[in-house]
This record gives structure tokens, C-alpha cells and sequence, in this order.
């Protein structure tokens, strides 16, 4: 096809003084265009911006400020008209706005892993303190971690696509330079593809941020139980009898009298249950002066369980040991409660993780944060190069770059490690509450990852840097 042909009027036949419709791809000369004539109001009373003759606000007559004429597509009534020889001009830098917008999800995994981290944290800060039930929030995190990593290599692969088929395009097109107008349909094409991919791309990133996240969500309940019974640790665990530091859970205080043929106890007593063993605390442990030690039962001395209920003592649970008893005395519920602790030992089901190793190993293999972000950085600085040659600007800017030497590097590592190990310190001994612990490790997290960042510059990969870190 000539120019002459393609470029003409399509009402009348002109070929002067062109316009473009970006909505229906109509070419329609000056003339042929429709317009209408819009006016910019503004009130002399009050603030508001009016739109018609009397201002909404408050009722004066307003002013026209400007008038201004717009240009309409005969065809289909598009406001989006334009002169196609400035669309060509536009074209690369349309294009390179299309395809930064790849990078608007960056934000969506920052608050992913955040939450994530948040999540590992409060897990990692009981278990390091001796608190080992509620197994269910490793088993979840642990599916979270591996769809995180699902999540980072499906996403970079999108990206992937989208640079191959957009480097296809662009070589289709003479790099979007000395383009002769007969193409800006083709491209004006190009460009809506583009965007429609990057949309669906971003779409099916936000679905998969969205289900770790909800997954997540779902563990919320566990963890604030969870947390629950870490403050309860915390209060009572100077008071415990010695060795006692692998708990599952621990019951609040609730009436009770133990009859063994060693102790008798008349209080509301603290149940703690560990792998092996119960620990019946009495709260006026926590009070006296005199030094009182729980009571501490291994299961295989309960023989048996059963409800009774009198008018005289109310509801009660009975638990007969192998010698002497106890009876608890407390609303059904909370009986109920005891009750499911006790089915939930006597189950086959894990009800204990047995030590922070697994939560360590999940904390470390957590996957990095930064991968997408690096990867469509990346990608769009490519397109740069492409779409507007600057690739000797770049080499210049990046000599400017000033980046840390190795041995720097090394030992703001090794600062960083000295930090983490004091926190996890800190939660071993119950020296620092929880949102303490969580806010500080994920500062040195932050910190971490963007050490890790410079290193990959340094190094050209991410390969020395020590990855077990976190698993110390
Ligand atoms: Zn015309
Ligand atoms: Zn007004
Ligand atoms: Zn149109």
C-alpha cells in the first residue's frame, strides 16, 4: 500500500490535516471531524468547581474561565483523536509506560512477605521460649513458603514472555524509529496487545498474592491462640518445676482439688500440658512467698476421665491417677476445653512440634522477596536500551553508582547476624515481648535483602553470600 492510499480522509478524501481515532481507528481529515465546545466554570462566591451555568455549591451564576473545543470522531463519537504523526512520536515512550506498569505488583509482594515474615516471626519467638503446640502453623507456613516460591518463578516467567514477545514486536517495527505513518494502526495494535498482556499478567499475580494471602489470614486465629498461650508461659514460667521447656499448652487457671498420696492441693490451679507430662501449677504459686512447685503428672499415671454432675458440686471432671485423683470444678465449656487437651494427647494426631527446628528451616528457606522486583527492574531497563539508546547513559550512570566493597559488605553482615542471634536470644530467656521481637527481626530482614541486592551487583549472582543465615 502507497501512503497516498492508506492516508487519506475516509469520509472525504483529503489527505491533509489528518486525524487518528484511537478508539476505532477511523482516519478522518479536520474537517470531517465533529466537534463540541466545553467550558471550564468557576464561581465568584465560593471555592467549588462548577460545571454548568449555576454553581452546585451554592447557587451563584458562574463564569466561563475557558472554552475549549474538542475534536470528535465521526465514527464512533471517541473524544481520543489524534494527529498520527504525534502518535509515532509518542509511540516509544507510550510503549515504555506500558511496560513499567509491570512493576506496580512490587508493592503487592512487599505486603505479601510482610505478613509472611510477621507470621514466621510470632512462630519462631514462641518456639524459641519453649512453646511448641499448635504444629498446624509450621504445616501452614510451610504451604505458604512453597506457594511464595511457586509465585516468584511462575511471575518471572510471565515476565519472561512479555519481554520475548514485546522484542518481537519492537524488532517488527524497526525499534518504533523512522516509522512511516502507513503503521500507526499496527502500532496503535501493538501497544493495546501490550497493555492487555501486562493486564492479565498483573491480574494472575494479584490471584496468587491473594490466595497466600487469604491462606494466611485463615492462620490468624491460630496464631493469637498461639500468642495466647505464650503470655500465659511467660507469667508462669519462672514457677515451673525445672525442665519443664517443652510446653503444648497451658489452661488458665480453673478450681481444682489434687489428691495424690505426695500433695494436696485446695486451689485454681494452672494445667500444663507437655510431650510427656501435666503440670498442675497452683496460682498462689506465683504469689507467696514460700516457694510452691506444681504438680507434675506423667500421662501414662491418668487412667481415667469422667464427667459428674451434682446439684451439691455442680459439673466436675474427675481424673483418676494411678494413685489418688483430681477433680476439676468449672462450667462445662471450659471442662470441654481440659477435655479436648487431653483427647488431642491421647490422639494419634501431632499436637507438638518438639523443638524451633523446623520453624528455623521454614524462616530460611523463605523465598526472596526481591526476586520479582530485580527481575522487571531488569526488564524495563532493557526496553530502555531499546526504545531510546541509552545504553552509553547507563554505563556512565552505573560507574557513578557507588557501591560498598565486598569486605563492607561482609561486615555489615556479619552485624546483621550478631543483631539477629540477640534478638532470638532475647525470646529464648523471655526477656523482649513479642511485637518487639517481630518489628526488630524484620527490620534486619529488610536490611538483609537489600545487602543481598548489592551483593548480586557485586558479585553478578547471589552465590556467596551465606544463605543459612536465618537458620542460625
Ligand atoms: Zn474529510
Ligand atoms: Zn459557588
Ligand atoms: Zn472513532
Amino acid at each position: 500500500m502507497s501512503d497516498s492510499s492508506v492516508n487519506t480522509c475516509e469520509v472525504c478524501g483529503t489527505s491533509k490535516l489528518l486525524r487518528f481515532c484511537r478508539d476505532c481507528a477511523t482516519l478522518s481529515c479536520n474537517s470531517c471531524l465533529e466537534t463540541s465546545v466545553e467550558y471550564i466554570y468557576s464561581c465568584p462566591n465560593c471555592t467549588a468547581e462548577p460545571n454548568s451555568e449555576v454553581c452546585g455549591s451554592c447557587g451563584s451564576t458562574t463564569k466561563i474561565d475557558q472554552e475549549r473545543t474538542i475534536s470528535i470522531c465521526p465514527s464512533c463519537s471517541s473524544h481520543r483523536v489524534e494527529d498520527p504523526e504525534v502518535l509515532l512520536d509518542n509511540l516509544p515512550s507510550n510503549y515504555y509506560e506500558t511496560i513499567t506498569k509491570v512493576e506496580v505488583v512490587n508493592s503487592e509482594f512487599i505486603d505479601l512477605y510482610r505478613s509472611f515474615d510477621f507470621m514466621v516471626a510470632l512462630v519462631r519467638f514462641c518456639r524459641l521460649a519453649g512453646l511448641y503446640g499448635l504444629p498446624q502453623m509450621e504445616m501452614q507456613l510451610e504451604k505458604c513458603s512453597n506457594a511464595m516460591v511457586n509465585i516468584n518463578n511462575n511471575a518471572i516467567e510471565g515476565l519472561s514472555k512479555i519481554r520475548k514477545e514485546g522484542m518481537y514486536d519492537i524488532r517488527q517495527h524497526d525499534y518504533f524509529k523512522k516509522i512511516s505513518l502507513e503503521h500507526y494502526r499496527s502500532l496503535e495494535g501493538v501497544l493495546r496487545h501490550t497493555e492487555e498482556k501486562i493486564e492479565a499478567h498483573l491480574k494472575q499475580i494479584r490471584h496468587w498474592v491473594d490466595e497466600v494471602k487469604q491462606r494466611l489470614e485463615e492462620l490468624t486465629p491460630t496464631a493469637l491462640f498461639l500468642r495466647e498461650h505464650y503470655e500465659t508461659l511467660s507469667t508462669i514460667n519462672r514457677y515451673l518445676p525445672t525442665g519443664v521447656n517443652d510446653v503444648a499448652a497451658i489452661v488458665p487457671p480453673i478450681a481444682m482439688s489434687i489428691n495424690t498420696p505426695k500433695r494436696k492441693e485446695n486451689d485454681e490451679c494452672y494445667i500444663v500440658f507437655t510431650q510427656e507430662y501435666c503440670v498442675f501449677l497452683p496460682k498462689h504459686a506465683l504469689n507467696d512467698e514460700e516457694i510452691v512447685t506444681g504438680v507434675k503428672i506423667p500421662y501414662a499415671n491418668f487412667i481415667q476421665r469422667k464427667r459428674t454432675n451434682s446439684l451439691l458440686k455442680g459439673v466436675q471432671l474427675k481424673i483418676v491417677l494411678k494413685q489418688g485423683n483430681i477433680v476439676i470444678s468449672a462450667p462445662p465449656q471450659v471442662l470441654d476445653k481440659v477435655e479436648e487437651y487431653f483427647g488431642l494427647i491421647d490422639s494419634d494426631e501431632p499436637y507438638m512440634v518438639g523443638s524451633p527446628k523446623k520453624i528455623i528451616a521454614i524462616e530460611s528457606d523463605t523465598p526472596d522477596k526481591n526476586e520479582y522486583k530485580r527481575a522487571a527492574t531488569k526488564m524495563i531497563n532493557i526496553f530502555r536500551e531499546w526504545l531510546f539508546d541509552d545504553r552509553v547513559q547507563k554505563a556512565h550512570q552505573e560507574q557513578k553508582l557507588e557501591l560498598p566493597s565486598m569486605k563492607e559488605l561482609k561486615t555489615q553482615l556479619d552485624r546483621l547476624e550478631k543483631m539477629y542471634s540477640n534478638y532470638n536470644y532475647q525470646a529464648r530467656h523471655h526477656q523482649i515481648p513479642l511485637d518487639k521481637y517481630q518489628e526488630g527481626t524484620a527490620e534486619i530482614k529488610d536490611n538483609y535483602a537489600s545487602l543481598r541486592d548489592k551483593w548480586s551487583k557485586l558479585s553478578g549472582h547471589f552465590g556467596d553470600l551465606d544463605p543459612s543465615f536465618f537458620g542460625k
